[in-house]
């Protein structure tokens, strides 16, 4: 199993858990600190674990870590696309170059992975898995954050186009749609206070976020066989916050209970006076 940017965060989640089941890893990204100590704690464990330093920008590089992959560790069977940049900023201000930069590692980065692998596993004829790690936003947008969320909403394009188009070769393709999760690499990047992380937390339904363990979990479940009839699919992780996000008269959870009553009762239609 190859996970992109295996060496932190959701990624290094997802390696530790399918490591535990018994899968061989191979994670990558362009630092080699990361990919180290998490491949040392994998082997600590008793797993297979291997590093290998690659920005999925470059499909040379993509092409060669693949071949390098299966070298040490035999024929790949499931891919995880989960590198990933993302910063906020306000688009009207946006530089050619920070927007390429993130739809450069997101998209054409997810992209080059899974042509790799996708091109491997139809010219052997055994299937593979792949799963790619979106977000909520894909769907909706999201202000000041246009270049993840216009390449997060290219991958779930990608996954469901090839899901149809490779299903004939027994490939399945996957995504999650993570609302927030505490991560340093992502609460460094998209945190920029504690009060606003106490309000992204109250926007969530279940009232809390989802744990990294909790989506390591589900991304067992969709490399698995355990979801071999499902393809195409794009699951959302967050607590039930995208669809608070949807309806204005959510905003109305911000007012007290009491108040609430009051105000509703204070609406509610009075019968017709009679003459
Ligand atoms: P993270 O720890 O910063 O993970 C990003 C990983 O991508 C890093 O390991 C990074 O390693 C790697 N990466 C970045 N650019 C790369 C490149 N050009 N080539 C190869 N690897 C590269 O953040 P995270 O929170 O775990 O995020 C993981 C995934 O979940 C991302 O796809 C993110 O969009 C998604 N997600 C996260 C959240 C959240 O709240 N945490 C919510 C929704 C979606 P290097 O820098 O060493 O390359």
């Amino acid at each position: 199993m190859l996970v992109t940017g295996g060496g932190t965060g959701l990624g290094a989640a997802m390696a530790e858990r399918m490591a535990g089941l018994g899968a061989a890893i191979t994670v990558c990204g362009r630092r080699r600190a990361p990919l180290e100590s998490t491949v040392a704690r994998l082997r600590a464990a008793g797993a297979r674990a291997e590093a290998i330093s690659c920005d999925v920008r470059d499909a040379g590089r993509v092409e060669a870590t693949v071949e390098e992959a299966e070298r040490r560790q035999g024929p790949l069977h499931v891919l995880v696309n989960n590198a990933a940049g993302n910063f906020l900023a306000q688009s009207e201000a946006l530089e050619p170059r920070g927007f390429d930069a993130v739809v450069s590692i997101n998209l054409y980065g997810s992209f080059h992975c899974t042509q790799a692998c996708g091109r491997r596993w139809i010219a052997r004829g055994g299937g593979g898995t792949v799963l790619s790690i979106a977000t909520t936003y894909a769907d909706t947008g999201a202000a000041f954050l246009l270049p993840s969320a216009a390449s997060k909403a290219a991958i779930v394009a990608m996954t469901r186009s090839l899901a149809v188009e490779w299903g004939r070769h027994g490939i399945r393709l996957n995504a999650i749609a993570p609302g927030p999760i505490p991560t340093p690499g992502a609460w460094q990047r998209l945190v920029p206070d504690p009060g606003f992380e106490e309000q992204l937390r109250r926007h969530v339904p279940l009232q809390r976020f989802a744990t990294r363990a909790e989506l390591a979990d589900l991304a067992v479940y969709l490399v698995s066989d355990l979801s071999a009839a499902m393809t195409g699919q794009l699951i959302e992780l967050d607590g039930g916050a995208r669809l608070a996000g949807h309806g204005a008269f959510n905003a109305l959870l911000e007012v007290p209970e009491d108040e609430l009553r009051r105000q509703f009762a204070a609406l509610r239609p009075r019968p017709a006076r009679p003459g």
